[in-house]
């Protein structure tokens, strides 16, 4: 059993063939109760009921798949992640209460003692300070690879090495790492490939297709996109996400039904809210390395990017965000967000509005210089999320804060 499992509600009768990426993010669904409803409803309750003690038993030794408690799964939470492993061609999923959640939950079940990590260097924050902080004090090390140097992977990896980690393209200098590479080598050392695909979302780029065994996402991000829910879902290999599921049943990270409903609608229109944020942020990518202030932008489609080549291969489109570097280092910087008159200052990412950071100052403000600089992390670095407004008044925005 799994978060996939159909609970009783299950998909609406979608014949079994495989319908286009599009069709299955609005078509999964729950199968219609009595009244018929065009969208699945809200199911807010904690738990479910038994019809006798027979039932009751048959759903603990788990030999029926249903609904027991909420804090293991409920309709809306398997909507939601059934509609994800849609996306992303997985087997199996699990659903959980922030990215956060899902990243702990998934390294904590598959792992014991003893056990090593071999991971990218540029990964989201507390991603990193759970490798760093906790993992360790259940003698759980971590190694670190620099993304722009591939070669050096296999170096790391030792007898006690079980996960391969990496996220792509990177927060927030977007560098961007081969995922089929990544696929090789995890295959080769017998390694389970976890890629965190938040940036891209299965709409962009699907890791499972590389090799990977799992993939985590923040759906508080562009999968519900309009920044109003906290979210995060692991999908893969049916076997891990067992072990992974059980974890969860017994520590509690699950996600909430109303979140679960709410991001089932947002997945509905994620096609064209990332199609519209990735022709905006090209275009704001374009805008920014043609301007006289500023020294360099990064970004997966525009040919200046190292790995360019890699990004058109793996990416079917370039993403939502843009890094750049102002001219004239952290005063700049700093000078550029206080410009800002349109645009969050905000610390979220994939929104409809478009929302600008500086790493050195806020996020990343605890790293020592030369600790930025081994992830990319220069002080005039600038991230920008690129939302839905008209592109027009972003490029504005921008434009009038650099000058
Ligand atoms: C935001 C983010 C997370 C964490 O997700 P939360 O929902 O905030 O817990 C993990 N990975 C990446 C790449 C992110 O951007």
């Amino acid at each position: 059993m799994s978060g996939c499992v159909k609970s009783k509600p299950k998909e609406h009768k979608m014949s079994e063939d495989k319908k286009n990426f599009e069709t299955e993010a609005i078509r999964t669904q729950l199968e219609r109760t009595d009244f018929l409803e065009h969208t699945s409803p809200l199911y807010l309750t904690s738990s479910f009921v038994f019809e006798d003690a027979e039932d009751m038993r048959a759903s603990f030794t788990e030999e029926k798949e249903r609904n027991i408690y909420s804090r293991f799964t409920n309709p809306n939470t398997t909507e939601f992640v059934d509609k994800v492993c849609k996306m992303e061609g997985a087997e199996s999923g699990y659903a959980f209460a922030t990215g956060m959640s899902a990243i702990f939950s998934t390294f904590a079940a598959l792992l014991e003692s003893g056990d090593h990590i071999v991971s990218a260097r540029s990964i989201f924050g507390s991603t990193h300070t759970l490798f760093t902080k906790y993992l360790p004090k259940w003698n759980i090390t971590t190694s670190y690879f620099n993304i722009n140097k591939p070669e050096t992977i296999e170096s790391f990896i030792t007898p006690k090495t079980k996960i391969l980690y990496a996220e792509s393209p990177t927060n927030p200098a977007i560098d961007i790492i081969d995922l089929e590479l990544l696929g090789d080598i995890a295959k080769k050392y017998n390694l389970i490939l976890i890629v965190d695909n938040c940036f891209a979302t299965p709409y962009i780029q699907q890791p499972l297709k590389y090799g990977a065994h799992l993939v985590i996402h923040s759906a508080t991000k562009l999968m519900d996109g309009q920044g109003r829910v906290l979210g995060g879902v692991t999908v893969g290999n049916a076997d891990l996400i067992r072990e992974i599921y059980l974890f969860a049943r017994n520590t509690g990270p699950a996600l909430s039904p109303f979140n679960a409903w709410t991001l089932s609608k947002s997945l509905e229109t994620l096609h064209v809210r990332v199609d519209r944020h990735c022709e905006n942020a090209l275009k704001v990518a374009e805008f920014l390395e043609a301007h006289s202030l500023v020294n360099w932008v990064k970004y997966p489609f525009l040919k200046s990017h190292p790995q360019y080549e890699v990004a058109k291969k793996q990416m079917k489109l370039g993403g939502n965000i843009v890094a750049f570097e102002v001219k004239g280092g952290l005063e700049a910087g700093r000078d550029f967000l206080n410009a800002i008159k349109m645009c969050s200052l905000s610390a979220n990412l994939g929104d409809t509005r478009t929302i600008v950071t500086h790493p050195a100052s806020t996020t990343h403000s605890s790293l020592a210089e030369e600790d930025r600089l081994v992830v990319n992390i220069t002080d005039g670095l600038v991230r920008v999320s690129v939302g839905l407004e008209h592109v027009d008044d972003i490029i504005s925005d921008l434009e009038q804060a650099l000058n």
